[in-house]
Protein backbone atom coordinates (compact mmCIF):
# COMPACT_ATOMS: atom_id res chain seq x y z
CA UNK A 1 0.00 0.00 0.00
CA UNK A 2 3.40 1.96 -0.06
CA UNK A 3 2.85 3.53 -3.81
CA UNK A 4 -0.51 5.18 -3.30
CA UNK A 5 -0.58 8.35 -4.24
CA UNK A 6 -1.11 10.75 -0.99
CA UNK A 7 -4.22 12.25 -2.23
CA UNK A 8 -6.22 11.05 0.82
CA UNK A 9 -8.91 13.51 1.96
CA UNK A 10 -6.65 15.90 3.76
CA UNK A 11 -8.45 19.52 3.43
CA UNK A 12 -12.19 19.81 3.39
CA UNK A 13 -12.02 20.93 -0.42
CA UNK A 14 -11.19 17.58 -1.12
CA UNK A 15 -13.93 15.98 1.37
CA UNK A 16 -16.52 18.63 -0.56
CA UNK A 17 -15.13 17.88 -4.26
CA UNK A 18 -15.54 14.07 -2.59
CA UNK A 19 -18.92 14.44 -1.39
CA UNK A 20 -19.93 16.33 -4.99
CA UNK A 21 -18.55 13.46 -6.74
CA UNK A 22 -20.74 11.01 -5.41
CA UNK A 23 -24.15 13.02 -5.18
CA UNK A 24 -23.24 13.28 -8.83
CA UNK A 25 -23.09 9.92 -9.45
CA UNK A 26 -26.25 8.81 -8.11
CA UNK A 27 -27.71 11.99 -9.91
CA UNK A 28 -26.61 10.75 -12.78
CA UNK A 29 -27.54 6.63 -11.83
CA UNK A 30 -31.46 8.36 -11.22
CA UNK A 31 -31.24 10.02 -14.85
CA UNK A 32 -30.19 7.11 -16.46
CA UNK A 33 -33.27 5.00 -14.47
CA UNK A 34 -35.66 7.33 -15.14
CA UNK A 35 -34.95 7.54 -19.10
CA UNK A 36 -34.18 3.09 -19.30
CA UNK A 37 -35.60 1.69 -21.63
CA UNK A 38 -37.63 -1.38 -20.22
CA UNK A 39 -36.91 -3.31 -23.86
CA UNK A 40 -33.62 -2.84 -23.04
CA UNK A 41 -32.50 -2.49 -19.65
CA UNK A 42 -28.81 -3.79 -20.23
CA UNK A 43 -28.41 -0.79 -21.77
CA UNK A 44 -29.18 1.16 -18.32
CA UNK A 45 -26.94 -1.13 -16.55
CA UNK A 46 -24.09 -0.46 -18.64
CA UNK A 47 -24.30 2.98 -18.33
CA UNK A 48 -24.62 2.66 -14.48
CA UNK A 49 -21.50 0.66 -14.01
CA UNK A 50 -19.69 3.54 -16.68
CA UNK A 51 -20.96 6.23 -14.44
CA UNK A 52 -19.97 3.96 -10.95
CA UNK A 53 -16.87 3.93 -11.94
CA UNK A 54 -15.84 7.89 -11.22
CA UNK A 55 -17.30 8.07 -8.19
CA UNK A 56 -14.34 6.48 -6.08
CA UNK A 57 -12.08 8.24 -4.07
CA UNK A 58 -9.51 6.39 -6.02
CA UNK A 59 -10.72 5.89 -9.70
CA UNK A 60 -8.22 5.43 -10.87
CA UNK A 61 -7.53 2.16 -9.77
CA UNK A 62 -11.41 1.25 -8.76
CA UNK A 63 -13.21 -1.42 -10.55
CA UNK A 64 -17.00 -2.04 -10.94
CA UNK A 65 -18.80 -5.53 -11.19
CA UNK A 66 -22.31 -5.80 -11.87
CA UNK A 67 -24.28 -9.07 -12.20
CA UNK A 68 -27.82 -9.35 -12.36
CA UNK A 69 -30.37 -12.22 -13.36
CA UNK A 70 -28.06 -13.69 -16.43
CA UNK A 71 -26.55 -10.35 -17.30
CA UNK A 72 -23.26 -9.20 -15.93
CA UNK A 73 -21.14 -5.89 -16.69
CA UNK A 74 -17.67 -4.75 -15.86
CA UNK A 75 -14.81 -7.09 -15.18
CA UNK A 76 -14.99 -9.40 -12.23
CA UNK A 77 -12.44 -9.16 -9.61
CA UNK A 78 -10.71 -12.02 -7.91
CA UNK A 79 -11.19 -12.33 -4.52
CA UNK A 80 -7.56 -12.95 -3.68
CA UNK A 81 -6.10 -9.64 -5.59
CA UNK A 82 -8.43 -7.29 -4.87
CA UNK A 83 -10.46 -5.99 -1.94
CA UNK A 84 -13.88 -4.97 -2.51
CA UNK A 85 -17.53 -3.39 -1.37
CA UNK A 86 -20.45 -5.08 -2.32
CA UNK A 87 -24.54 -4.36 -2.20
CA UNK A 88 -27.12 -6.75 -3.46
CA UNK A 89 -29.81 -6.21 -6.08
CA UNK A 90 -33.16 -7.09 -4.05
CA UNK A 91 -36.05 -7.54 -6.01
CA UNK A 92 -38.98 -7.96 -4.49
CA UNK A 93 -37.42 -8.98 -1.41
CA UNK A 94 -35.22 -11.46 -3.71
CA UNK A 95 -31.45 -11.40 -4.32
CA UNK A 96 -31.72 -11.29 -8.01
CA UNK A 97 -27.97 -9.57 -8.21
CA UNK A 98 -25.31 -7.79 -6.65
CA UNK A 99 -22.62 -4.72 -7.04
CA UNK A 100 -18.66 -4.89 -6.25
CA UNK A 101 -16.64 -2.18 -6.34
CA UNK A 102 -12.88 -3.38 -5.72
CA UNK A 103 -9.12 -2.11 -5.77
CA UNK A 104 -6.08 -3.75 -6.18
CA UNK A 105 -5.33 -5.35 -3.06
CA UNK A 106 -1.41 -4.73 -3.60
CA UNK A 107 -2.13 -0.85 -2.76
CA UNK A 108 -5.12 -0.36 -0.87
CA UNK A 109 -7.18 -2.40 2.18
CA UNK A 110 -11.20 -2.50 2.84
CA UNK A 111 -10.88 0.93 5.04
CA UNK A 112 -9.97 2.90 2.00
CA UNK A 113 -13.58 2.52 0.81
CA UNK A 114 -15.43 5.93 2.77
CA UNK A 115 -18.66 5.17 4.64
CA UNK A 116 -20.62 7.54 2.15
CA UNK A 117 -19.21 5.63 -0.83
CA UNK A 118 -20.49 2.73 1.04
CA UNK A 119 -23.62 4.68 0.70
CA UNK A 120 -23.71 5.48 -2.34
CA UNK A 121 -23.32 1.39 -3.70
CA UNK A 122 -26.17 0.46 -1.35
CA UNK A 123 -28.24 3.94 -2.93
CA UNK A 124 -27.50 2.46 -6.25
CA UNK A 125 -28.12 -1.37 -5.85
CA UNK A 126 -31.99 -0.37 -4.34
CA UNK A 127 -32.28 1.90 -7.57
CA UNK A 128 -31.42 -0.60 -9.99
CA UNK A 129 -33.68 -3.51 -7.94
CA UNK A 130 -36.49 -0.77 -7.87
CA UNK A 131 -35.90 -0.30 -11.61
CA UNK A 132 -36.07 -3.99 -12.03
CA UNK A 133 -39.05 -4.29 -10.22
CA UNK A 134 -40.85 -1.44 -12.60
CA UNK A 135 -39.75 -3.60 -15.61
CA UNK A 136 -41.29 -6.76 -13.45
CA UNK A 137 -44.74 -4.79 -12.81
CA UNK A 138 -44.84 -3.55 -16.57
CA UNK A 139 -43.76 -7.29 -17.95
CA UNK A 140 -46.92 -8.95 -15.84
CA UNK A 141 -49.26 -5.87 -17.21
CA UNK A 142 -48.16 -6.28 -20.41
CA UNK A 143 -49.14 -9.80 -20.76
CA UNK A 144 -52.59 -9.35 -18.44
CA UNK A 145 -53.69 -6.98 -21.05
CA UNK A 146 -52.63 -9.28 -24.19
CA UNK A 147 -54.32 -12.29 -22.67
CA UNK A 148 -57.64 -10.36 -22.12
CA UNK A 149 -57.43 -8.69 -25.96
CA UNK A 150 -56.94 -12.40 -27.27
CA UNK A 151 -59.79 -13.51 -24.40
CA UNK A 152 -61.85 -10.96 -26.10
CA UNK A 153 -60.82 -11.53 -29.83
CA UNK A 154 -61.24 -15.34 -29.25
CA UNK A 155 -64.68 -14.70 -27.88
CA UNK A 156 -66.03 -12.47 -30.57
CA UNK A 157 -64.62 -14.75 -33.54
CA UNK A 158 -66.46 -17.73 -31.32
CA UNK A 159 -69.76 -16.12 -31.75
CA UNK A 160 -69.07 -15.16 -35.43
CA UNK A 161 -67.83 -18.47 -36.23
CA UNK A 162 -70.44 -19.52 -34.49
CA UNK A 163 -73.78 -18.35 -36.49
CA UNK A 164 -71.62 -19.31 -39.54
CA UNK A 165 -71.22 -22.68 -38.77
CA UNK A 166 -75.20 -22.63 -38.26
CA UNK A 167 -75.95 -21.19 -41.02
CA UNK A 168 -74.17 -23.39 -42.97
CA UNK A 169 -74.77 -27.29 -41.37
CA UNK A 170 -78.16 -27.19 -42.81
CA UNK A 171 -77.40 -26.43 -46.53
CA UNK A 172 -74.27 -28.71 -46.56
CA UNK A 173 -76.62 -31.27 -45.30
CA UNK A 174 -78.91 -31.09 -48.09
CA UNK A 175 -76.43 -30.68 -50.71
CA UNK A 176 -74.40 -33.94 -49.61
CA UNK A 177 -78.51 -35.65 -49.22
CA UNK A 178 -79.13 -34.57 -52.55
CA UNK A 179 -76.24 -35.26 -54.33
CA UNK A 180 -76.55 -39.21 -53.01
CA UNK A 181 -79.92 -39.19 -54.39
CA UNK A 182 -78.64 -37.84 -57.73
CA UNK A 183 -76.17 -40.40 -57.85
CA UNK A 184 -77.80 -43.04 -57.43
CA UNK A 185 -80.54 -42.24 -60.36
CA UNK A 186 -77.41 -41.10 -62.54
CA UNK A 187 -76.11 -43.87 -65.30
CA UNK A 188 -74.01 -41.81 -67.22
CA UNK A 189 -70.80 -42.20 -65.76
CA UNK A 190 -69.25 -38.85 -66.35
CA UNK A 191 -72.04 -37.08 -64.82
CA UNK A 192 -71.25 -38.97 -61.94
CA UNK A 193 -67.81 -38.36 -61.67
CA UNK A 194 -68.98 -34.77 -61.54
CA UNK A 195 -71.50 -35.46 -58.95
CA UNK A 196 -68.74 -37.02 -57.14
CA UNK A 197 -66.36 -34.16 -56.84
CA UNK A 198 -69.29 -32.24 -55.57
CA UNK A 199 -69.78 -34.40 -52.48
CA UNK A 200 -66.07 -34.44 -52.16
CA UNK A 201 -65.73 -30.69 -52.05
CA UNK A 202 -69.35 -30.69 -49.48
CA UNK A 203 -67.65 -33.20 -47.29
CA UNK A 204 -64.69 -30.80 -47.43
CA UNK A 205 -66.52 -28.28 -46.55
CA UNK A 206 -68.25 -30.19 -43.66
CA UNK A 207 -65.17 -30.97 -42.11
CA UNK A 208 -64.71 -27.24 -41.99
CA UNK A 209 -67.33 -26.95 -40.47
CA UNK A 210 -67.23 -29.21 -37.62
CA UNK A 211 -63.72 -27.77 -36.68
CA UNK A 212 -65.33 -24.43 -36.44
CA UNK A 213 -68.04 -26.14 -33.99
CA UNK A 214 -65.12 -27.41 -31.80
CA UNK A 215 -63.21 -23.90 -32.02
CA UNK A 216 -66.99 -22.75 -30.13
CA UNK A 217 -67.09 -25.75 -28.13
CA UNK A 218 -70.65 -26.14 -29.81
CA UNK A 219 -69.91 -30.14 -30.32
CA UNK A 220 -71.33 -32.57 -27.60
CA UNK A 221 -69.42 -34.09 -25.44
CA UNK A 222 -69.04 -37.74 -23.38
CA UNK A 223 -66.48 -36.70 -20.53
CA UNK A 224 -64.78 -39.50 -18.57
CA UNK A 225 -61.70 -40.09 -17.09
CA UNK A 226 -59.14 -40.45 -20.28
CA UNK A 227 -55.92 -42.38 -20.25
CA UNK A 228 -53.37 -40.14 -21.57
CA UNK A 229 -50.65 -42.87 -22.81
CA UNK A 230 -53.16 -45.02 -24.95
CA UNK A 231 -54.50 -41.75 -26.78
CA UNK A 232 -51.03 -40.60 -27.40
CA UNK A 233 -49.77 -44.01 -28.60
CA UNK A 234 -53.26 -44.22 -30.39
CA UNK A 235 -52.07 -40.36 -32.49
CA UNK A 236 -49.10 -41.59 -33.08
CA UNK A 237 -50.35 -44.54 -34.55
CA UNK A 238 -52.15 -42.84 -37.04
CA UNK A 239 -49.56 -40.82 -38.08
CA UNK A 240 -46.66 -42.90 -38.45
CA UNK A 241 -46.60 -42.55 -41.95
CA UNK A 242 -45.61 -39.14 -41.67
CA UNK A 243 -43.18 -39.55 -39.18
CA UNK A 244 -41.35 -42.08 -41.36
CA UNK A 245 -41.57 -40.09 -43.75
CA UNK A 246 -39.16 -37.15 -42.28
CA UNK A 247 -37.32 -39.99 -40.81
CA UNK A 248 -38.59 -38.42 -37.25
CA UNK A 249 -38.42 -40.24 -33.75
CA UNK A 250 -40.70 -39.56 -30.92
CA UNK A 251 -39.65 -39.62 -27.28
CA UNK A 252 -42.54 -40.21 -24.87
CA UNK A 253 -42.09 -39.02 -21.18
CA UNK A 254 -44.58 -39.99 -19.03
CA UNK A 255 -44.08 -39.23 -15.39
CA UNK A 256 -46.84 -41.96 -14.35
CA UNK A 257 -48.17 -44.31 -17.22
CA UNK A 258 -51.91 -44.07 -15.55
CA UNK A 259 -52.36 -40.58 -15.62
CA UNK A 260 -55.78 -39.63 -17.03
CA UNK A 261 -58.14 -36.39 -17.68
CA UNK A 262 -61.75 -36.10 -17.40
CA UNK A 263 -62.69 -35.09 -20.72
CA UNK A 264 -63.92 -35.93 -23.93
CA UNK A 265 -61.69 -39.21 -25.66
CA UNK A 266 -62.60 -37.97 -29.36
CA UNK A 267 -61.54 -34.50 -28.23
CA UNK A 268 -58.56 -35.40 -26.57
CA UNK A 269 -57.07 -37.73 -29.35
CA UNK A 270 -57.68 -34.00 -32.06
CA UNK A 271 -55.83 -31.85 -29.56
CA UNK A 272 -53.02 -34.23 -29.40
CA UNK A 273 -53.14 -35.39 -33.52
CA UNK A 274 -53.13 -31.44 -33.78
CA UNK A 275 -50.42 -30.45 -31.92
CA UNK A 276 -48.27 -33.73 -33.26
CA UNK A 277 -49.25 -32.74 -36.62
CA UNK A 278 -48.00 -29.51 -36.57
CA UNK A 279 -44.57 -30.72 -34.75
CA UNK A 280 -44.25 -33.23 -37.24
CA UNK A 281 -44.36 -30.81 -40.78
CA UNK A 282 -42.32 -28.52 -38.95
CA UNK A 283 -39.34 -30.82 -37.96
CA UNK A 284 -36.17 -31.12 -39.59
CA UNK A 285 -35.63 -34.00 -41.36
CA UNK A 286 -34.72 -36.94 -38.92
CA UNK A 287 -36.10 -34.26 -36.02
CA UNK A 288 -37.28 -35.10 -32.80
CA UNK A 289 -40.64 -34.75 -31.22
CA UNK A 290 -41.12 -35.19 -27.20
CA UNK A 291 -44.57 -35.41 -25.94
CA UNK A 292 -44.33 -35.10 -22.09
CA UNK A 293 -46.70 -35.86 -19.64
CA UNK A 294 -46.79 -34.61 -16.13
CA UNK A 295 -48.91 -34.74 -12.63
CA UNK A 296 -49.03 -32.02 -10.65
CA UNK A 297 -50.88 -31.72 -7.48
CA UNK A 298 -53.80 -29.76 -9.24
CA UNK A 299 -53.19 -29.71 -12.97
CA UNK A 300 -52.21 -32.11 -15.34
CA UNK A 301 -49.53 -31.23 -17.99
CA UNK A 302 -48.97 -31.97 -21.43
CA UNK A 303 -46.14 -30.39 -24.02
CA UNK A 304 -45.65 -30.76 -27.28
CA UNK A 305 -41.88 -30.15 -28.43
CA UNK A 306 -40.07 -30.30 -31.30
CA UNK A 307 -37.07 -28.96 -33.33
CA UNK A 308 -38.43 -26.76 -36.05
CA UNK A 309 -37.75 -22.97 -36.60
CA UNK A 310 -40.47 -21.93 -34.07
CA UNK A 311 -42.98 -19.66 -34.11
CA UNK A 312 -41.54 -15.99 -34.93
CA UNK A 313 -42.58 -13.23 -32.41
CA UNK A 314 -44.69 -11.04 -34.40
CA UNK A 315 -47.15 -14.01 -34.83
CA UNK A 316 -48.01 -14.22 -31.42
CA UNK A 317 -51.29 -15.35 -30.23
CA UNK A 318 -52.61 -15.27 -33.40
CA UNK A 319 -51.41 -19.15 -33.80
CA UNK A 320 -55.25 -19.69 -32.30
CA UNK A 321 -57.19 -17.39 -34.09
CA UNK A 322 -59.26 -19.43 -36.72
CA UNK A 323 -58.08 -19.61 -40.55
CA UNK A 324 -54.84 -17.88 -39.32
CA UNK A 325 -52.21 -20.05 -41.03
CA UNK A 326 -48.75 -19.23 -42.75
CA UNK A 327 -48.53 -22.59 -44.57
CA UNK A 328 -48.17 -22.05 -48.13
CA UNK A 329 -52.05 -22.05 -49.90
CA UNK A 330 -53.10 -25.47 -49.96
CA UNK A 331 -51.08 -27.03 -47.06
CA UNK A 332 -53.05 -25.32 -44.22
CA UNK A 333 -56.55 -24.13 -42.99
CA UNK A 334 -55.42 -22.46 -39.92
CA UNK A 335 -57.97 -24.23 -38.10
CA UNK A 336 -56.01 -26.93 -36.30
CA UNK A 337 -54.77 -24.72 -33.28
CA UNK A 338 -57.97 -22.59 -32.80
CA UNK A 339 -59.95 -26.37 -32.86
CA UNK A 340 -57.24 -27.01 -30.17
CA UNK A 341 -57.74 -23.76 -28.37
CA UNK A 342 -61.67 -24.20 -28.46
CA UNK A 343 -61.63 -27.67 -26.74
CA UNK A 344 -59.25 -26.66 -24.29
CA UNK A 345 -61.26 -23.81 -22.93
CA UNK A 346 -63.94 -26.02 -23.09
CA UNK A 347 -62.11 -28.43 -20.34
CA UNK A 348 -61.09 -25.03 -18.52
CA UNK A 349 -57.59 -26.29 -19.57
CA UNK A 350 -55.16 -23.57 -20.86
CA UNK A 351 -52.99 -23.74 -23.95
CA UNK A 352 -49.73 -21.58 -24.45
CA UNK A 353 -46.60 -21.74 -26.46
CA UNK A 354 -42.93 -20.97 -26.33
CA UNK A 355 -39.71 -21.07 -27.44
CA UNK A 356 -37.65 -24.37 -26.82
CA UNK A 357 -34.11 -24.52 -25.78
CA UNK A 358 -33.00 -25.65 -29.52
CA UNK A 359 -34.98 -22.98 -31.05
CA UNK A 360 -38.54 -25.30 -31.87
CA UNK A 361 -41.99 -24.57 -30.60
CA UNK A 362 -43.48 -25.96 -26.96
CA UNK A 363 -47.05 -26.27 -27.06
CA UNK A 364 -48.21 -26.93 -23.62
CA UNK A 365 -51.75 -28.06 -22.29
CA UNK A 366 -53.14 -27.49 -18.79
CA UNK A 367 -55.93 -29.60 -17.28
CA UNK A 368 -56.80 -28.47 -14.20
CA UNK A 369 -57.64 -32.00 -12.50
CA UNK A 370 -61.17 -32.63 -10.87
P1 LIG B 1 -52.33 -24.79 -39.97
O1 LIG B 1 -51.45 -25.89 -39.44
O2 LIG B 1 -53.39 -25.29 -40.88
O3 LIG B 1 -51.59 -23.62 -40.50
P2 LIG B 1 -52.82 -24.31 -37.19
O4 LIG B 1 -53.94 -23.57 -36.52
O5 LIG B 1 -52.57 -25.70 -36.75
O6 LIG B 1 -53.15 -24.25 -38.72
O7 LIG B 1 -51.50 -23.48 -37.03
C1 LIG B 1 -51.51 -22.08 -37.25
C2 LIG B 1 -50.11 -21.57 -37.47
O8 LIG B 1 -49.37 -21.69 -36.25
C3 LIG B 1 -49.28 -22.32 -38.49
O9 LIG B 1 -49.57 -21.93 -39.82
C4 LIG B 1 -47.87 -21.91 -38.07
O10 LIG B 1 -47.59 -20.59 -38.48
C5 LIG B 1 -47.98 -21.88 -36.55
N1 LIG B 1 -47.55 -23.16 -35.92
C6 LIG B 1 -48.33 -24.10 -35.35
N2 LIG B 1 -47.59 -25.10 -34.84
C7 LIG B 1 -46.30 -24.79 -35.08
C8 LIG B 1 -45.03 -25.43 -34.77
N3 LIG B 1 -44.97 -26.60 -34.11
N4 LIG B 1 -43.91 -24.80 -35.17
C9 LIG B 1 -43.95 -23.60 -35.84
N5 LIG B 1 -45.11 -22.95 -36.14
C10 LIG B 1 -46.26 -23.54 -35.77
Amino acid sequence: MEDRDSTDMETAEDKLRERIKELGCLYEVTSIIVNCDYDHPELSLEAIVRCLSKAWLYEQDARVFLQLEAYSYGSFPEADQWVSIRADIQVFNKREGFIEVAYPAEKYSVSDFLEEEKQLLSNVALEVGNLMERKKIRESELSIKRQMERADRLSIMGEITAGIAHELNTPLTNILGFSELLGDRMGNREEAEDLAKIRESAIFCREVVKKLMFFTCEVPQTRKVVPLKPVVQHVLQLLKPSFSDKNLHCQLRFGSDNTGVKADEIQMTQVLFNLIMNAVYYSPEGGKITVEVKEGRREITIAVTDQGPGIPEEVGDKVFDPFFTTKPTGEGTGLGLSVVHGIIVGHKGQIAYRKGRGGGAVFTVKFPKQ
